[in-house]
């Protein structure tokens, strides 16, 4: 079965958008997954389509109503689980992404505006999932990451089996350092073990390199790497 993904949007036709190229594009046209993209906007009942309103208890912006945004939510066959983009979510990762693309699919909440109001949440069960310690102006580059993530990772989208399994966080670390030709690039060498043929040496410096990068750039993924290592 496809992944089905199911998008709940004020703003439709940001989708596919980037997902309709390259990889993900493909696998798209090929019935890898499945997209969807549903206006909230069309389930507003009132003859302005109003989908927000004040806060309660004041203060600035608009708040996506509850009433309409269930009605929304209840209306549109989905898959999987319902998750809010949110930035006060759980930060996507890659396991998570990989969680998502074992199952059959999702159904995702793009907010705007000041967010949506908190009764939806709880009420519809919305896992918020966050793309990190920034503020966008909308949910949907933040579900177009998400589902980018996660469909690379579904069989068939990507050529090499093995590149998903090298690449950075896949087992903790970072990725080392790539080169290409030409061998001598304004005058920079490509490290010699890499045109040594010696592929035991090169898959140590490889483990090294990315050892070092990680331990250097990111000591928060080193110190997991370190822990989990030595129990
Ligand atoms: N007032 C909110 C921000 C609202 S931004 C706050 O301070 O937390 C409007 C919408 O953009 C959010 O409802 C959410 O769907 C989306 N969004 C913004 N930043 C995001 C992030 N880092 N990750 C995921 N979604 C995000």
């Amino acid at each position: 079965m496809a992944f089905a993904a199911a998008v709940l949007t004020l703003f439709p036709d940001m989708f596919p958008g980037p997902l309709g190229l390259s990889l993900a594009g493909r696998a798209l046209k090929e019935g890898v997954w499945s997209l969807a993209a549903h206006d909230i906007r069309a389930f507003a009942s009132d003859r302005h389509r109003t989908v927000d309103d004040h806060p309660a208890g004041g203060g600035v912006g608009m708040v996506i109503k509850p009433d309409i945004l269930a009605a929304a939510i209840d209306g549109t066959p989905h898959a999987g689980p319902r998750i809010l983009m949110s930035p006060r979510g759980e930060p996507l990762t890659q396991a998570l992404a990989a969680d998502l693309a074992a199952g059959p699919g999702a159904l995702i909440v793009c907010g705007r505006f000041e967010g949506v109001d908190e009764r939806v949440i709880e009420r519809r069960n919305l896992r918020e999932i966050s793309v990190g310690d920034y503020i966008l102006s909308g949910g949907e580059p933040a579900a177009l990451i998400l589902l980018d993530a996660v469909v690379r990772l579904l069989p068939g989208v990507m050529g090499k089996l093995e590149s998903a399994a090298e690449e950075s966080f896949a087992d903790g670390l970072l990725e080392h350092p790539h080169y290409t030709k030409p061998n001598i690039w304004e005058g920079a060498e490509i490290p010699a073990i890499l045109l040594s043929g010696d592929h035991r040496a090169i898959a140590a410096w490889k483990r090294r390199q990315r050892e070092e990068l990680t331990r250097r750039r990111r000591p928060d993924l080193w110190a997991r790497h370190e822990s989990k290592k030595t129990p």
